[in-house]
């Protein structure tokens, strides 16, 4: 028998320290605002996107490509190097069932007997067991609550859900989540890790030899499963087959696994989640967090190998890149259309050109904001004559005039478009907040002028 070392702390404790350090993280954020901005918010309501505090208005959506790919690799990189360790160690899945069985059935209302057997589907106890429904019920309310101020903010939140009336697609989401974690949870248990996750479905291609698992050691235990199929039932056919085998067949392992899997049968089982419940239960300490061929060397597993550096490299330039691109955030918006009318000839030749400017203000603070052409020094500004205030997360539309006293082109064939480069700025802080915009001037045929 191969004891644990001195101060190991089950796994189990490990998971649920890790679940309490999330749980707080995620309740947590929401309630943070620095410069008038959110860790994470993709609010429909204000059409903004809040990433690290700082706001990015929908028209700079340009950071999500990023984040969605640090998504992708990050899932990549996880589970090639612990296997399905999101799903034992943070999926809200696996949090919330621990909190339903283990927590209020077990613990707080002693419906089930035993953490350690989760295979015994507890009779009768219908009290209880509503009030357990209860119970989660409420909590499921703050849950769904959670996860609802990553898109409606707290402060707009709960003045909203008060107020269902006005608010009904927001309170129809918040029932409806309610409704299916209660289903989810209650019902559904781990049959939804198994059947109907997708990352369970396609988590085992991204898993390379070396990839952490939980192993179930045949050299020191005694082979019990072969090509899936049970070759020994009890003790004494197990000690025919190797005298040194140290499984009891106790199958603690079994009975205290979610999944309802016995991990035995080897590590090509879909439904294990990693949990690691099996290796605290297990008396002889057959069970470990390694890979079957370091297993079979006797050798820790090789974390430091080609694929998982090149996905911490891409990781890494990844998150590089986001903080960049983050860092160049426009803190005005300005989009220039064109009125249908192309140009007016006033009399002496003077030529107008007439622009729709939608300027937005992406700043926290209020700004006066004005502008200039920079690339003609013949074209001068008609409309508007001044700066103007624009109030923070406020869009305003202007009409604007440009006009020339020049004759700029000479051709009698048609009209000439002449790019222009406009430059907006506040005059307030002119070096933060200043961008440039392409559009054109058009100069009439030389005979409109005389018209
Ligand atoms: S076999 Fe079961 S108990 Fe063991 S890690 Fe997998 S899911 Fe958890
Ligand atoms: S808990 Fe350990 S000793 Fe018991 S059956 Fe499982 S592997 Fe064998």
């Amino acid at each position: 028998m191969r004891l644990k070392p001195k101060n190991w702390l089950p796994y189990r404790y490990r998971r649920y320290y890790t679940f309490a350090i999330l749980t707080l993280i995620s309740i947590t954020l929401p309630f943070i605002i620095i410069n008038d901005a959110h860790f994470l918010l993709l609010s429909f309501d204000y059409f903004q996107f809040h990433l690290f505090f700082v706001k990015f208005d929908m028209q700079e959506l340009y950071l999500i490509p990023i984040l969605l790919m640090l998504l992708f690799v990050g899932v990549f990189f996880m589970t090639a190097l612990g296997g399905r360790v999101w799903c034992g160690w943070m999926c809200p899945q696996t949090i919330f069932r621990i909190i339903y069985r283990d927590l209020i059935e077990t613990k707080i209302l002693g419906i089930r007997k035993r953490i350690k057997n989760k295979q015994q589907e507890p009779e009768g106890q219908y009290i209880k067991k509503t009030l357990a429904v209860l119970i989660w019920t409420f909590l499921s309310a703050l849950a769904t609550s959670n996860i609802l101020w990553y898109f409606i903010p707290p402060e707009d939140f709960f003045r909203q859900i008060m107020n269902p009336g006005e608010h009904y697609i927001l309170f129809g989401v918040f029932l409806s989540t309610i409704a299916f974690l209660v289903y989810d949870i209650v019902k559904l248990k781990e049959d939804f890790c198994i059947y109907v996750c997708p990352y369970a479905r396609i988590q085992s291609v991204m898993y390379d030899n070396e990839t952490v698992q939980t192993v179930y050691d045949p050299i020191r235990g005694g082979e019990v499963y072969r090509d899936g199929i049970k070759i020994n039932h009890t003790k004494s056919e197990l000690l025919a087959s190797n005298k040194d085998a140290d499984c009891t067949l106790c199958d603690a392992c079994v009975k205290v696994c979610p999944t309802h899997i016995d991990i035995k049968k080897g590590t090509m089982q879909l439904e294990c989640i990693n949990c690691l419940e099996c290796s605290d239960a297990c008396p002889e300490s057959l069970i470990t967090w390694t890979n079957t061929a370091a297993l079979k060397e006797k050798r820790k597993p090789n974390y430091l190998r080609p694929r998982i550096l090149l996905y911490g490299v891409v990781l890494i330039g990844l998150t590089i890149s986001l903080f960049i691109v983050g860092s160049q955030k426009e803190f005005m918006l300005l989009n220039i259309n064109r009125t249908t009318q192309l140009y007016k000839v006033k009399e002496n030749g003077v030529v107008n050109n007439a622009y729709t400017f939608l300027f937005q203000n992406t700043d926290s603070k209020d700004h006066h904001y004005y502008f200039r052409v920079l690339n003609h020094e013949k074209i001068e500004i008609v409309r508007p004559l001044k700066p103007f205030l624009l109030k923070a997360d406020k869009k305003i539309r202007k009409i604007v005039v440009l006009r020339t006293k020049e004759l700029l082109v000479n051709d009698n064939t048609k009209d000439t478009p002449l790019p222009i480069i406009i430059e907006a700025y506040a005059i307030d802080d002119k070096e933060k907040i200043k961008i440039y915009r392409n559009t054109t001037f058009i100069f009439p045929r030389f005979d409109k002028l005389k018209k």
